[in-house]
C-alpha cells in the first residue's frame, strides 16, 4: 500500500502469536517478522533501499531488539534490501548455499526489474545499493534458530519455484516464499516444475507442524490451497509434457488449455523445453 505522496504505508498483520506479515507496495512481496524475547527475525528484505529500509522503520514501530534476516530465494524482490538492512544492524543474513551463490552470480543481471520502484537500485548508484549476498548459510540440515521464547526451522524441501528455496517454520506458521503463490499463477522462469510438484507433496506432508502457510505473494493459505497448487501444477506439467511429446503438433497449442494465464502458460512451456534439452545435452 502507498498514500499520495508514494509513501509505504503498508501494516503487519498478526497471522499467529509473535508472527506477523506486510505486503510490500509494488511487487507485493509478503515480508515475514518473528518476535522473540531476545532476537527478531526479517524474512525477505524488499526490492531496494527504499523498500528495505520501510520494513525496518515498520519493524522499529514494533520493537527495539536485534535483528536477524533470511532471504526465501534469489529473486530482486526478496533480498535487494538486504544491504540497507546490514547498514542498519542486521547482523546476519540466512539463505541456502546455493541462493547465496545464485546472489553473487546473477544479482547485477536482476537490477532492471526494480526500476519503476527502486530507480537508486536499478542504477546501482546511491547509498546501500550493492548486491549483499547472505553470510549465514543453511547446507542439507535444517537450522533452528532461537529468538527466546520462540524458535524458527530454516529448511530447504527441493527444487521448485528455484533449485534453492528455503522455507521458514514459525509456531504452526510456513513460509514458503515462491513456492506456493496466492492470487497469482506460480512463476515458473527459474523453476523445476516435475520437481517443484514433489516439493509441494513434502510440504503437505507436514500438515500436523503447520497449518497456516504465508505465500510469497498473496494471502495466508491453508493446506488445502497448497494442495489444490499442487494437483494444478501437475495436470499443467503432464498436459505440457504429452504437447512436447508429440512432435508434429504445435507445442504452443497446449497453451490455451493450461490452468494458467497464458504468460505464465508460456512460461512453463519454455522453461519445460529448456530443461529437456539441457538433459538431451547431457546423454
Ligand atoms: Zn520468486
Amino acid at each position: 500500500m502507498t498514500d499520495a505522496a508514494g509513501q509505504d504505508t503498508a501494516m503487519w498483520r498478526e497471522v499467529a502469536p509473535r508472527v506477523l506479515v506486510r505486503t510490500n507496495p509494488g511487487f507485493g512481496m509478503n515480508t515475514g517478522l518473528v518476535i522473540g524475547d531476545e532476537r527478531v527475525l526479517i524474512i525477505d528484505t524488499g526490492a531496494g533501499p527504499r523498500q528495505g529500509a520501510a520494513i525496518l522503520a515498520a519493524v522499529r514501530e514494533l520493537t527495539d531488539l536485534p535483528l536477524t534476516a533470511v532471504n526465501t530465494h534469489a529473486h530482486y524482490d526478496h533480498y535487494f534490501g538486504n544491504a540497507v538492512m546490514a547498514a542498519h544492524g542486521v547482523a546476519d543474513i540466512w539463505a541456502t548455499s546455493r541462493c547465496a551463490a545464485a546472489i553473487t552470480e546473477r544479482g547485477d543481471s536482476q537490477r532492471p526489474a526494480v526500476a519503476a520502484l527502486e530507480a537508486e537500485m536499478a542504477a546501482g548508484t546511491g547509498g546501500h545499493t550493492e548486491i549483499l549476498a547472505p553470510t549465514r548459510l543453511v547446507d542439507g540440515a535444517p537450522v533452528d534458530l532461537d529468538l527466546g521464547g520462540i524458535s524458527v526451522t530454516l529448511f530447504h524441501l527441493g527444487r521448485g519455484h528455484t533449485d534453492h528455496d528455503l522455507l521458514v517454520g514459525a509456531g504452526d506458521v510456513l513460509f514458503t516464499g515462491d513456492l506456493v503463490e496466492q492470487g497469482a499463477d506460480p512463476s515458473f522462469e527459474d523453476s523445476f516444475p516435475k520437481e517443484w510438484i514433489r516439493t509441494l507433496g513434502k510440504m503437505t506432508a507436514l500438515e500436523d507442524l503447520y497449518s497456516v502457510f504465508v505465500p510469497g505473494h498473496g494471502e495466508p493459505v491453508s493446506m488445502d490451497f497448497v494442495a489444490t497448487q499442487m494437483n494444478k501444477m501437475r495436470t499443467a506439467v503432464a498436459v505440457t509434457r504429452s504437447a512436447m511429446d508429440q512432435a508434429s503438433v504445435d507445442m504452443t497449442k497446449a497453451i490455451p488449455i493450461l490452468p494458467y494465464g497464458p504468460e505464465q502458460s508460456r512460461a512453463l512451456l519454455m522453461r519445460l523445453r529448456t530443461l529437456a534439452r539441457w538433459k538431451w545435452l547431457k546423454q
